[in-house]
Order: structure tokens, then C-alpha cells, then sequence
């Protein structure tokens, strides 16, 4: 039914890049006979899912949005697809995003933009916009994304549905192309909370292959997704970021933020207003470390080991091989990226751009752990902005990085975040975020089922 949905809808859309009709009728098969074989499956067997393409599928092309890794079938699966298909799940296709999850609104995509099923003229968020605009318009009910500054809760804010980033090193990076290692995370796609966490806990825990991976099981995110739901959030203390709710966001989405903080108290949150005086010095901090580390990761693409390679024929040396390559295989954002991140890691500069926003960086991390002394977790709108008109943006990449501006401290400390929906403006998806502690995943689903 999935596969036939995307075939009626998706030329209009675009959330997939590549729809894998043969694997997923195999793995369909393949769960059939588990069950007939008497394999206990867990909750999610035979349901579809639909990866984002930064993700390594065996044999099936992985472009992470980009020409340079166009035609790469990637010889092994990442830990997340292991687990999917582990567990029974059907993945169905990789979706579309910004090129190495870079951008918010799949507009820096090398094979054109994603359209936003809620009007088509407009983009789904990004970078994980394909997966978002895939359960908006019923393509997957399922999907993974992966979020460095907010590539899962923007993309779900606009589409209104529901993006979990997962504390990082809770779910394994193994098979994630990297965009910025310390801070990219992997997480669950989904139209409910509940769904969300049921994928969570799928794709969830240690994985030895990640050094990073946190030796802990997660917490038990559906159980809490299910008391959440009961509607009954009594004795649960909700900091409003003060810094995140006043200016820099549409009055729309101030709106839709206010009226759900209404219903949490009637629900029986207790809400007060916490300030966190160095998230404005977030995104500063985040566009310094994440190209610092981007253009280092991205070294690896050099028309050797990888996809892409050009200027086979007459070409004079190794370098000029690796410089067209690289020349034609990156688009601009991504370049921008590489050219940031490798002037602020320069000798001369690191102290003063780098080793100033790791500074920051462990600002912003206090600011968090004061925060988290006084409430359970911290709420804000996801997004300033509601989903906006293609072209609208992409002339100032500043406009862009705007897009995350909400989304982004959580990354630099670590913790979990989950964006649900909370209403409309003009007409369209405004999301809410609720921000937890590091390793406390389930007290956001909490909040987030019982706001659904
Ligand atoms: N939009 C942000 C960026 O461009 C975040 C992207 C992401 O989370 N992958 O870096």
C-alpha cells in the first residue's frame, strides 16, 4: 500500500531518492516467514520505514544528497538499518535531504528540493526534509533522520509531525555519513509520539561499533510515551526559555506556543520561565564548530574511495583529480562549509574562532545542567518561523541558519529533544519543543504525548 502511495504522490513531492520496491517486498517476505517460523518480532514487524539517504544501506545507493556520492552503493548497512531490519521493519527507500545535512530546507539538495505536502510551494524543513514531507503526505508511517542542528525537529515543526533527537551517543553513529561527529545524532520520525518512541527504542542503545556510544540501555521512552498520553502531567515542572519566547520568532508561531502552554498547565505542568543567558550565542558557536568539523570529515571525498570521480583522461596529477572532483561534486553550501571550518581550525585563527566557540560550547552545556536544577525539562517553539516559500531564503545563507536557531544549544550540550505539533499559523504546522536532560529521553515523550 506504501509503495503504491508513493507512486501516486510522490513525483509531486519528492521525498524519496531512491525507492527500493524489490528489498522492501524481500524484507516483507522475509518477516512473513520469521513469523511463520514461530520468531518472536517485536512491535514494528512488517511496518515500512523510510531511511534518510545520510545513512548506509547494503547495496542500495547512499548519496547523502550530493553528486559526489552519486551511484555509491555502500557495501555495508549502518547500525540504525541493522537494527531496523533486526526487528522486522520494511525499509521502503532513502529519502531526500540537504547535501551532508547541510541546510534547512532541502533546497541545497543536488537532486532538486522536497515540497512540503502541506503547500507544495514551500519547503519541508531540512536537512531531513524528505523523511518529514514522507509521513506528511502517508508515503512511510515511519521514518529515521539525523540531527546535527535540527535536521529532525525543523523538517517535522513545518510538516507537523513528530522528529525526536535522541541524546547524543544514544543512538550509534556507525554508517551515519558524518557531517560534524560531535553532534550529529540519529533519531526517530513519526506522525505520533507514540510511534516516535516505538522506533526509538528499535533503533536505541550501545553499539560498540561507535565510540561514542553511550554503554547504557535507553530509557524506556515507550512506557513513558504511554503515560504521557493519559493526559495527567501533575507535579511535571516545564521552564519556558525565556530567551526563546519573546522576539525572533513569527507572532503566529509566539501564538500556537502560548495557547499549548495553556493547555500543559491545564494538564497539570507547573510552568515557570527559566533563563538561559548564553543560548544566544548558540548559533555563532554551532557555525564554527560544525563547518570545523565538516570540512575536516569531508576530507574523505577525494575521487579515490568514493563515488564521483573526475578527470580520468589527460589528467597531470593526483591532486588535479582529487581538485576537479571535488570541484564538481560539492555544491556550494557545502563548500562554504568546507572553506569556514578549514579557515577557523587555521594556525593563527584556532584559538580565536574555534577554541572560542568550544568555550562557548561549555557555556551553553551550564546554562543547560542550572536550567535542568530547576525544572524537569525546557520548552520552546521548535522553529521561528512556519514552513516558508522556495528561493525565500537561500540568497543569505544567515536567513538560512535562522531556521535552527531554536533547535540548535541542545545539540552543543548533548541532551534530547523531541518537536511536536502544537497548532497552526496561517495555516500552517507551528511545532513545540521540549527539551530533557542528558539520558532522561523519556521525560520528553512524557510532555510530548500528553500536548498530542
Ligand atoms: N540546518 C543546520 C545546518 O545547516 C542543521 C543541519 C542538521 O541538523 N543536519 O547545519
Amino acid at each position: 500500500a506504501h509503495l503504491d502511495r508513493i507512486a501516486a504522490v510522490d513525483d509531486r513531492v519528492h521525498a524519496f531518492l531512491h525507492v527500493d520496491t524489490e528489498g522492501a517486498l524481500a524484507a516483507a517476505r522475509d518477516v512473513d516467514a520469521r513469523r511463520a517460523a514461530g520468531e518472536p518480532l517485536g512491535p514494528l514487524a512488517g511496518v515500512p520505514v523510510a531511511v534518510k539517504d545520510v545513512l548506509t544501506t547494503k547495496g542500495v545507493p547512499t548519496t547523502a544528497g550530493s553528486k559526489i556520492l552519486e551511484n555509491w552503493r555502500p557495501p555495508y548497512d549502518s547500525t540504525i538499518v541493522s537494527r531496523l531490519r533486526a526487528a522486522g521493519t520494511v525499509p521502503i527507500g532513502k529519502t531526500n535531504m540537504d547535501e551532508f545535512a547541510m541546510g534547512s530546507s532541502t533546497e541545497y539538495s543536488a537532486y532538486g528540493p522536497t515540497n512540503n505536502p502541506w503547500d507544495l510551494t514551500r519547503i519541508p524543513g531540512g536537512s531531513g526534509g524528505g523523511s518529514a514531507a514522507a509521513l506528511a503526505a502517508y508515503e512511510a508511517p515511519l521514518a529515521i533522520g539525523s540531527d546535527t542542528g535540527g535536521s529532525i525537529r525543523q523538517p517535522g515543526a513545518v510538516t507537523g509531525t513528530v522528529g525526536a533527537k535522541p541524546t547524543y551517543g544514544g543512538t550509534s553513529r556507525y554508517g551515519l555519513i558524518a557531517f560534524s561527529s560531535s553532534l550529529d545524532t540519529p533519531g526517530p520520525c513519526a506522525r505520533t509520539v507514540e510511534d516516535a518512541a516505538l522506533l526509538h527504542a528499535v533503533i536505541g542503545g550501545h553499539d560498540p561499533r561507535d565510540s561514542t556510544s553511550i554503554p547504557q540501555p535507553v530509557p524506556d521512552v515507550v512506557a513513558a510515551a504511554r503515560l504521557g498520553a493519559n493526559g495527567d502531567l501533575t507535579g511535571v515542572r516545564l521552564g519556558i526559555v525565556t530567551e526563546f519566547s519573546g522576539e525572533g520568532a513569527e507572532p503566529g508561531v509566539l501564538a500556537a506556543f502560548r495557547d499549548s502552554v495553556e493547555t500543559l498547565t491545564k494538564l497539570g505542568a507547573e510552568v515557570v520561565e527559566v533563563s538561559c543567558p548564553n543560548f544566544q550565542y548558540a548559533l555563532p558557536a554551532y557555525y564554527l564548530i560544525a563547518p570545523s568539523e565538516c570540512s575536516s570529515n569531508l576530507a574523505r571525498f577525494d575521487g579515490v574511495r568514493f563515488g564521483l570521480r573526475v578527470g580520468d583522461d589527460g589528467v597531470k596529477s593526483l591532486e588535479e583529480v582529487m581538485s576537479l572532483t571535488r570541484d564538481q561534486g560539492f555544491g556550494p553550501e557545502v563548500k562554504r562549509r568546507i572553506m569556514l571550518g578549514t579557515y577557523a581550525l587555521s594556525s593563527g585563527y584556532y584559538d580565536a574562532y574555534y577554541g572560542q566557540a568550544q568555550k562557548v560550547r561549555t557555556l551553553i552545556t551550564r546554562d543547560f545542567t542550572a536550567a535542568f536544577e530547576q525544572v524537569d525539562v525546557l520548552i520552546s517553539p521548535t522553529t521561528p518561523f512556519v514552513a516558508f516559500p522556495f528561493g525565500s531564503r537561500t540568497g543569505d545563507p544567515y536567513q538560512m541558519y535562522l531556521a535552527d536557531l531554536f533547535t540548535i544549544p541542545t545539540n552543543l550540550y548533548g541532551g534530547p529533544a523531541i518537536s511536536v505539533p502544537c497548532g497552526l499559523s496561517e495555516g500552517l504546522p507551528v511545532g513545540l519543543q521540549i527539551m530533557a536532560p542528558t539520558m532522561a529521553d523519556d521525560r520528553m515523550y512524557r510532555v510530548a504525548a500528553a500536548l498530542e
